[in-house]
């Protein structure tokens, strides 16, 4: 998996597995760029980065638990890194380049969830968040034109659409 789409994944799986969002409205209808809470919009889903975005990352880590944080500088043999220790189901410890990613993999360590569930962010939405008698579209909501798999119907857009809705 590509960085991009590993971070895409940490994020996805905070969003919905600690802080309850999902990416269906209302009226039941799925959207591949919003995040929703209750069926109310809460943020753009490109938006939403705690694996890069240090605010959201400590907002969620306060969801789970206590955490420490410490800082350890450059030696010749090592790069700088974070580590973060933080209680949740369990005590999680963490080093990461950047202390968004450190506080974001600690998270997920901390209540058990493993990205290796998942192909990506798009496979988690469909897996978990999609309800299986939820509102498919028969065409695009971008372009128009028709959408041929199932994962594309239950999305709202095509493969390509898709990527340029989140800004990729
Ligand atoms: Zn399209």
């Amino acid at each position: 998996m590509s960085e991009r789409k590993h971070k895409r994944l940490i994020d996805a799986l905070i969003a919905t597995k600690i802080n309850g969002w999902s990416n269906v409205t209302r009226s039941g209808r799925v959207s591949a760029v919003n995040w929703y809470k209750d069926g109310e919009k809460v943020s753009s889903i490109r938006n939403y980065s705690p694996s890069s975005n240090i605010e959201q990352a400590l907002e969620a880590a306060e969801r789970v638990g206590e955490y420490e944080i410490a800082y350890f500088e450059a030696d010749g043999e090592n790069a700088a890194e974070f580590e973060v220790e933080l209680y949740g189901k369990q005590k999680s410890s963490v080093c990461a380049g950047t202390l968004p990613m450190a506080i974001s993999l600690a998270i997920l360590e901390a209540q058990q969830i493993s990205t290796n569930n998942y192909q990506s962010a798009d496979d988690l939405l469909v897996k978990d968040t999609v309800p299986v008698d939820g509102d498919t579209h028969t065409h695009c909501l971008r372009c128009g034109r028709p959408l041929r798999s199932k994962k594309s119907q239950i999305r709202g857009y095509g493969p390509e659409c898709a990527r340029r809705e989140r800004g990729l």
